[in-house]
């Protein structure tokens, strides 16, 4: 079994590598996670629990606020880039971005700090690079949603060493004509349905997405086709199109109102919403939080894309996005980190919590 020695845990950046250097693709992560479990029972300051292969470490020093600092364990599959290598100020690998390094940080803070301003519930959770259902943090929502009362959560995932507020909505609809199927040699006996379609795509065409600012930041929405189907065969005229849309949306609609939107947009055609995930307030306002933004010393901006803070908004409980890795390079072969980004960010941490 990997072990983590106090002296690597009381340094982030070989802490880092030595969680890089655990393979935890999705669904092999028990051996990281044994490790996790390990060092945090050593710490000897936290309650320790476990469920599946996610780990929950607490204090317990009777503060009045909590707070969660939460990272998942798992990585995409390798892709030529295990074990870790390190050139300059650079260390590569597979989930040195996403999110390793932002998790080394957390694992970090539960090591060696016993005293914190907050008590705070340190959370590793498996299972985030796959199906939602799957997915660690979902998990605990359903079988310990204990472990996530808190005040506020900070969500260690890659953003470059900025804070990244909230989160966007995401939905997905699927919007349909019908036609009459005839020979195409005689198609003045049909209806072709792709033709029909031609119009819907002309509205998203000229579809001005919104902009809206919230707290201070600002969230930009996206409507877009993702992908069509349609057609029979070479001779026949089809008699169904169907146009898939992705409707990234801000946190300030809910799920409901973003699809009375898209019905809006789309009067006169069939529609069906095929998934959706809810956004997230920024949460700027909570006292954790405003404290966290001046331990940073920058404002925070708006969450593009979709990410487990969402999770938290759910709860009720205030969350952000800050980590040491380049989003930009997460999933990549040429995944890095910045090895000073994983020190600014251990420094911020302390600065916040000690
Ligand atoms: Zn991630």
């Amino acid at each position: 079994m990997a072990i983590l020695d106090p002296t690597t845990l009381a340094d982030p950046v070989a802490l880092t590598r030595a969680l890089v250097d655990i393979q935890s693709v999705s669904g092999n992560e028990r051996e990281i996670a044994d490790a996790v479990e390990a060092a945090l029972h050593a710490t000897g300051h936290l309650a320790v629990h476990r469920l599946g292969n996610t780990v929950a470490a607490r204090t317990d020093l009777g503060r009045p606020t909590r707070v969660v600092l939460a990272g998942h364990l798992d990585t995409v599959p390798l892709a030529d880039n295990f074990p870790s290598t390190v050139d300059g100020d650079l260390m590569f690998g597979c989930g040195t971005s996403d999110m390793k390094a932002g998790t080394a940080l957390a694992l970090h803070l539960a090591a060696t700090l016993a005293q914190s301003r907050y008590d705070v519930t340190y959370l590793f959770y498996e299972c985030e690079e796959v199906e939602a259902a799957r997915n660690g943090l979902n998990v605990v929502a359903r079988e310990r949603p204990d472990w996530l009362v808190a005040d506020f959560a900070l969500l260690l995932e890659p953003t470059y060493g900025a804070v990244e507020a909230g989160c966007q909505g995401t939905m997905r609809a699927a919007i349909r004509t019908q036609g009459r199927r005839a020979h195409s040699a005689r198609s003045w006996l049909g209806i072709n349905a792709i033709h029909t379609a031609g119009a819907a795509l002309r509205r998203l065409d000229e579809y001005q997405p919104r902009r809206v600012t919230i707290e201070g930041c600002e969230y930009r929405e996206g409507l877009n086709a993702v992908l069509v189907r349609g057609g029979v065969a070479g001779n026949v005229i089809p008699d169904l199109c169907e146009i898939e849309v992705n409707y990234r949306f801000a946190p300030d609609r809910s799920e409901a109102g973003a699809e009375a939107h898209l019905r809006d947009v789309f009067t006169g055609y069939q529609l069906e919403i095929v998934d959706s995930a809810p956004g997230a307030l920024p949460g700027l306002t909570a006292e954790p939080a405003r404290e966290f933004l001046a331990a940073v010393g920058q404002p925070a901006s708006a969450k593009f894309g979709w990410t487990d803070v969402a999770r938290f908004a759910a709860l009720g409980i205030p969350a952000l996005n800050y980590g040491p890795g380049d989003p930009n390079l997460a999933h990549t072969r040429e995944e890095r980190v910045e090895i000073p980004k994983i020190e600014s960010g251990a420094a911020v941490l302390r600065a916040w919590l000690g």
